[in-house]
């Protein structure tokens, strides 16, 4: 794969702009500040022309087209950035993870998100895009493990994962006992979940239950 370095400057701003765009629409200054390279003004224009980026006044957005381009850079970045830090010690992961973006196949990316077991964030808590492979995963795990709130009255599962980034939830389930591995009694679904875990009696509400994966009982 031959890849030109004019393209990893475009691939960079592309980057800062979905970057910044997590954050809020991007203006024109904050691009200024946060793109190194000289001549940034060229590459916005090029790749204006190109329709990956529109331009309104001060904001600056990715189009759609630029979102798609911009997604699999984000993807191979932060998954590089796991990479790095899960498998090989952590050293040196900004280097490593800038020159990934450019370079991986997607079939290579699929296969380290596999490796890595589809990681749904970077090492700073960034969303990671996801995957074909992910969804492919996801599909194959449904059978094995289901949300709480899918979980038959009178069943009996233990937890497989919390699938919530909100760091006063995780904490909220944490200190309820609830953990990967612990085992959850369902006993009613209205008007609120109650579970029984070890020796306590807990009442959580829906949105709170759909974040508690279960492994799926037998027969149910
Ligand atoms: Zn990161
Ligand atoms: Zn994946």
């Amino acid at each position: 794969m031959t890849h030109r370095k004019e393209d990893n400057r475009r691939d960079e701003l592309m980057e800062i702009l979905w970057r910044l765009g997590e954050q809020g629409e991007p203006t024109i200054e904050q691009v200024k500040e946060n793109y190194p390279p000289e001549g940034y003004l060229a590459v916005l224009d090029e790749l204006t022309a190109d329709g990956l980026v529109e331009r309104n006044g001060e904001n600056i957005s990715l189009s759609d087209k630029g979102m798609e381009f911009a997604y699999g850079i984000i993807r191979r970045h932060r998954l590089a950035e796991r990479l790095v830090v899960d498998v090989l010690g952590g050293e040196g992961m900004e280097k490593a993870a800038c020159e990934f973006e450019h370079v991986l196949a997607p079939e290579i990316t699929d296969a380290i998100c596999t490796l890595l077991g589809h990681p749904k964030t970077c090492p700073h808590d960034k969303p990671i895009p996801e995957g074909k492979c992910c969804a492919e995963a996801r599909d194959k795990l449904e059978s094995a493990v289901i949300p709480l709130s899918k979980l038959k009255p009178g069943k009996t599962a233990k937890v497989a994962s919390i699938n919530t980034r909100d760091e006063t939830r995780m904490l909220k389930l944490m200190t309820m006992g609830i953990t990967p591995g612990a085992k959850i009694h369902l006993r009613q679904k209205r008007p609120a979940f109650v579970i029984d875990i070890g020796e306590s009696q807990l009442a959580l509400d829906r949105s709170l239950a759909e974040k508690i994966n279960v492994w799926r009982p037998e027969k149910s």
